[in-house]
């Protein structure tokens, strides 16, 4: 039977699921419509996120970093533990019941706040109104005053990596092996493919990443994406830029199966063997067959839906928000553009700073960053000013052996302002979120200078780095040392 929706949301995943809960909680009746089927063949809330991309990857990341600091860190602080095993079952059991324990919980908020869920396939129709499917093929169309688009994202395939069963995967795939692969290939060197690859490198895999650029991590600060190659590096990655992968071929010698990965650099065409692959080559928007031809939403030339600054579309009171639009493919950013819709359709006047969006890549040690890098600063011509702190000089990290990496603030030459802070070291995500604090707030390098920070912590790098903007950094040489 059909119903009329203040708002409807096509899409349960972190932008879908916080817009209907905060229209719900500002009192507009709201229906969140999910097509999400698990491999059981359960119905699931909670989206890319919480199914198969930050909360599972990030469970699995914890597990192999304990694993890894067991068998090889703990030496140094005088504890044996040289036959630590691991048990890759429990390890995935664990992961697949943090994941239904959070999907759940959406269903609880929903309740909770009282957003109507269906499950079933949504398509935007003229008018504001929306066919849905249903898990059991039957069609009901629904009234929107308000329509929320946030159907997401999905990994990008290439032509040469078609995937095979459990032998050529997708991040996806890469959350299942059942066993630590001996070797390991990767397509790919951005996010996934370092936090997927440290994973099984940690539990013993040889991994090998072939990069179709020739920069490493060409978006990350320079000095930080040179220091953390270096230290991939140590960890046993070896990434391959300016590879151009050709052809792949499974193979079969009884009961195992590799794949011949066939890849041309500037040597020229050469070949490698792996046990598995895993595609990572970045996500596309999930937007086809979601919109009629009349529904008056458009799409950009590379299939997102087009949205303004305020996530309006080209139809009046359709809004799109999360992986579906412009914009870094990131769970936070997108569930922002959720709670800025809701509250412009109760018609409040939010705003998100786009400029102010911090973004983690999960190794050990965490790379995290926020605002301007200062090869874009180098670029526009902007006059900055920069302030390094190595985290070999931090009591803390000495104490805690993790002296990899620096934090690095970069401060507008004439007004001191805040433009960007880049770190790669212990606790990197925690520390960046002190800074996108500080942006927010308008921020100079002086006004962190000036907070007291806890001893001994890690974020006293913070706090260096802000000092060493200004050549007043305590515990290093300052490369220009100031007196005032
Ligand atoms: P999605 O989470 O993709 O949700 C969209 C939902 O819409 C899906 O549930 C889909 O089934 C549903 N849907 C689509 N079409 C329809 C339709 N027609 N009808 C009904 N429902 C529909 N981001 C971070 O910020 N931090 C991380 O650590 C992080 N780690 C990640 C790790 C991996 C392995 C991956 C793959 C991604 C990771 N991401 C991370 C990215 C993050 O998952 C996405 O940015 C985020 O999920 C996007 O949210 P969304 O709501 O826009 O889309
Ligand atoms: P990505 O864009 O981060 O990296 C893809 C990499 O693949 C790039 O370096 C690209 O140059 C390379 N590439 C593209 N085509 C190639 C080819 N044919 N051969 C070899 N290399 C090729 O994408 P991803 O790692 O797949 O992640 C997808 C999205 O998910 C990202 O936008 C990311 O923001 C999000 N994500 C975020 C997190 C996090 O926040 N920690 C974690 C995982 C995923």
């Amino acid at each position: 039977m059909s119903e009329d929706y203040q708002v409807i949301v096509i899409g349960a995943g972190p932008a879908g699921y916080v817009a209907a809960i905060r229209c719900a909680q500002l009192g507009l009746k709201t229906v969140c419509i999910e097509k999400w089927v698990d491999d059981k063949g359960e119905s699931k809330l909670g989206g890319t996120c919480l199914n198969v991309g930050c909360i599972p990857s990030k469970a699995l990341l914890d597990s192999s970093h304990k694993y890894v600091d067991a068998k090889k860190d703990f030496a140094i602080h005088g504890i044996n533990s040289e036959s630590v095993t691991i048990d890759i079952k429990k390890m995935l059991a664990r992961k697949d019941k943090i994941v239904s324990q959070l999907t759940g919980g959406i269903t609880g908020l929903f309740k909770s706040n009282g957003v109507n869920s269906i499950f079933g396939t949504a398509k935007l129709l003229a008018n504001k109104q929306v066919e849905v499917i249903n898990t059991a093929g039957e069609q009901t169309i629904y009234q929107g005053e308000h329509i929320i688009i946030a159907a997401g994202s999905v990994p990008i395939a290439i032509p040469p990596a078609p995937l095979v069963d459990d032998i050529i995967v997708d991040s996806t795939g890469a959350l299942e092996f059942s066993s630590v692969p001996e070797r390991l290939g990767i397509i790919g060197a951005g996010v996934i493919g370092l936090e997927l690859g440290s994973v099984w490198a940690r539990l013993g895999a040889e991994v090998t990443v072939l990069e179709a650029l020739d920069d490493f991590l060409p978006a990350v600060d320079m000095t930080i994406a040179k220091e953390t190659k270096k230290v991939f590096k140590q960890q046993g990655l070896d990434i391959r830029l300016g590879t151009r992968v050709t052809a792949t071929e499974v193979t079969s010698n009884g009961a195992n199966r590799q794949v011949i990965v066939e890849y041309s650099d500037a040597k020229g065409t050469q070949q490698a063997n792996f046990d598995r692959l895993i595609v990572c080559v970045g996500r596309r928007p999930l937007s086809e067959n979601l919109l009629a031809p009349d529904s008056g939403v458009n799409l950009d030339e590379r299939g997102f839906v087009f949205v303004n600054e305020q996530c309006e579309t080209d139809a009046r009171d359709i809004y799109a928000v999360g992986d579906i639009v412009r914009g870094p493919m990131l769970a936070h950013k997108g569930s922002e553009e959720g709670v800025m819709v809701a509250e412009r359709i109760a018609g409040m006047q939010t705003q998100i700073n786009y400029d102010n969006i911090p973004g983690v890549i999960y190794t050990h040690p965490e790379i995290a960053w926020v605002g301007k890098t200062e090869q874009e600063l180098k670029a526009t011509g902007h006059d900055y000013k920069v302030g390094s702190f190595p985290f070999a000089a931090s009591g803390r990290a000495l104490a805690a052996n993790e002296t990899t990496g620096m934090v690095k603030m970069i401060a507008d030459a004439q007004t001191d302002r805040i433009l960007g802070c880049h770190i790669i070291g212990p606790s990197a995500a925690d520390l960046v979120q002190q800074v996108v604090i500080a942006i927010e707030f308008g921020a100079s390098s002086e006004d962190l200078a000036l907070t007291v920070f806890s001893h001994p912590t890690v974020s006293e790098a913070v706090h260096e780095a802000a000092l060493a903007v200004s050549g007043h950094a305590i515990h290093i040489a300052n490369k220009r040392p100031r007196k005032g």
